[in-house]
């Protein structure tokens, strides 16, 4: 198994081995926190696609005879590895990425959880059965893996996102190939190490590093029948056409604008906290932080003088030091990207309450980092609200009462998450009821949804009708089968040409 301090180019993982690939491309991994290039990656090309799905095609005829308990006894193993090297890859994620460490632990968690749910298979994969449809004619439906599934994920979660797709896909029996985001590529190679000494058989998981190009191969390639992505709205949105042109079942799921509707009425000291940490948590680099403060009434007044000394006051530093609540930016071209709203937000007429640019952190000075940023009289048509900044910048809107609140969220076009903080049963009634969006948080800003739930926003946060994990992954990854049957004992002489009924 690879250790981190491996400073060795990273590549690939097919047909149970690391290979350099035959991709000529490469590109630098940094370690955001010092700006450093710490490694660096072997970029796919069409050929490494092509090995691994002939790899996972291959394995997929063993492995999808398998019985469905030996398969989840493989997950079980490769849970337990799991929770023994949790922070070995914590740590990984932390120096690809830069979050701080507790947060990477809490992303390792929620894979788990997902991984746990994936031990449960044969209860999940378990049809259902009518005796006597019809006179000595039984019915039952079966679900069938696809065969060769491939996934295409996102930067900010390296260990999480990629966890919503495998276990599920591989306990079902396909054969699954990874791409994991070009940014923070370790993780996904030190899964597929614990995968292997979990004893999955060779090829039945496969990772090709690398871009469009990869990404391009996998959306065509006749022998992938499924894709699941998660990232930005425009490429889930080009992913889903693609895919679904060439034939393949796809789940896409895309970009985010979340917001946080505080009542007159709530406790404000909570509503504080839920802001601070999921408006600045993992430097606003999640698909479910909160990036719209959406207060009603005369809560602003009260609200931004705290929030911006909360703001002001955010612990930034490497995300391997034990007091820091925010690390750095993933790369220099993203922290560019949100200063660059920021000097938007100021051209546009927002009220610029805490700026967060140009901050240094002492021994870390070439690092990616930015503080926290916090605009007030935010509105509509700028675009600092419309667009996903996907940073640590919290835009406040003030709004008169409940009704414009459900009415703002309603006219975004992203619906990923939101929230709304009350003590009053009858308004979080009405906005779980009223509101389009797809994770819903009543005093509670992130709620992204238990491993048996199912994870997926509304409107152009998802593209395909199923969402991530849970019994709709377990759909997603495998075909319904309808069987009827009788035996010559109970069947009637003589050719029927009418459509068939109930005897
Ligand atoms: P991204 O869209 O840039 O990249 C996602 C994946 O697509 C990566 O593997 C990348 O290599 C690939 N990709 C990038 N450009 C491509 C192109 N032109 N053609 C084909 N493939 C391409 O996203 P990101 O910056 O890695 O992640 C952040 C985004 O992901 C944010 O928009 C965030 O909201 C979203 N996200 C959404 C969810 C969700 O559940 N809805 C979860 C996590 C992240």
């Amino acid at each position: 198994m690879q250790s981190f301090s491996d400073r060795a180019d990273v590549g690939h993982f097919i047909q149970g081995r690391r290979v350099p690939g035959t991709g000529s491309r490469t590109q630098p991994i940094f370690n955001p926190a010092t700006g450093e290039q710490a490694r660096t990656l072997r970029l796919g090309d069409v050929a490494d696609v092509d090995a691994a799905v002939a790899s996972a095609k291959k394995a997929f005829v063993a492995w999808s005879e398998t019985p469905p308990i030996r398969r989840a006894r493989v997950m079980l193993r490769f849970l337990e590895l799991m929770n023994k090297h949790r922070d070995e890859l914590a740590a990984i994620i932390t120096a690809e990425h830069g979050k701080v460490f507790s947060d990477a632990q809490g992303e390792v968690s929620r894979g788990i959880d997902v991984i746990e749910f994936a031990c449960g298979i044969p209860q999940l994969l378990k049809g259902d059965y009518t005796e006597q449809v019809s006179t000595g004619i039984d019915n039952w439906t079966t679900r069938q893996a696809l065969g060769v599934v491939a996934g295409i994920t996102p930067f900010n979660f390296p260990c999480m996102v990629p966890c919503w797709m495998f276990p599920v896909a591989i306990a079902a029996g396909n054969a699954f190939v990874l791409k994991p985001s070009e940014r923070d590529p370790s993780a996904a190679l030190f899964m597929a190490g614990l995968l292997q000494e979990a004893g999955l058989p060779d090829g039945v998981f496969s990772v090709v590093q690398g871009d469009k190009v990869v990404v391009d191969a996998l959306l065509v390639h006749p022998d992938v029948k499924a894709i699941s992505f998660v990232g930005s709205t425009p490429i889930a949105n080009y992913i889903y056409q693609t895919g679904a042109q060439h034939g393949k079942r796809v789940q896409a799921l895309g970009g985010a604008k979340n917001h946080m509707v505080v009542m007159p009425d709530a406790d404000l000291d909570q509503a504080i906290d839920a802001l601070v940490g999921a408006g600045y948590g993992s430097a606003g680099e999640r698909c479910m932080a909160i990036s719209v403060a959406v207060l009603v009434g005369d809560v602003a007044d009260k609200l931004i003088p705290r929030l911006a000394e909360r703001a002001r006051t955010l612990i930034v530093k490497n995300g391997m030091e034990a007091d820091a609540e925010m690390g750095p930016i993933v790369t220099r071209q993203a922290l560019e990207r949100i200063e660059g709203y920021i000097a938007l937000g100021v051209e546009e007429g927002a009220s610029l309450v805490v700026d967060g640019r140009g901050l240094k952190v002492q021994g870390h000075e070439a690092g990616f980092f930015t503080g926290g940023t916090l605009f007030d009289h935010v509105t509509p048509e700028m675009r600092i609200y419309k667009e996903e900044i996907f940073g640590p910048v919290l835009a406040c809107v003030r709004v008169k009462d409940f009704t414009e609140a459900v009415d703002l969220i309603n006219a975004h076009e992203f619906g990923n998450g939101v929230a709304c903080y009350t003590r009053d049963g009858h308004v979080a009634r009405e906005f779980g009821r009223r509101i389009e969006v797809g994770m819903v948080g009543i005093n509670v800003p992130i709620p992204v949804p238990m491993a048996w739930h199912g994870f997926g926003g509304w409107k152009r946060s998802l593209f395909g009708d199923m969402h991530a994990y849970g019994e709709e992954g377990v759909r997603f990854y495998t075909r319904q089968k309808s069987i009827m049957q009788r035996w010559p004992e109970s069947t009637e002489k003589g050719a029927e040409f009418a459509m068939p009924t109930a005897k």
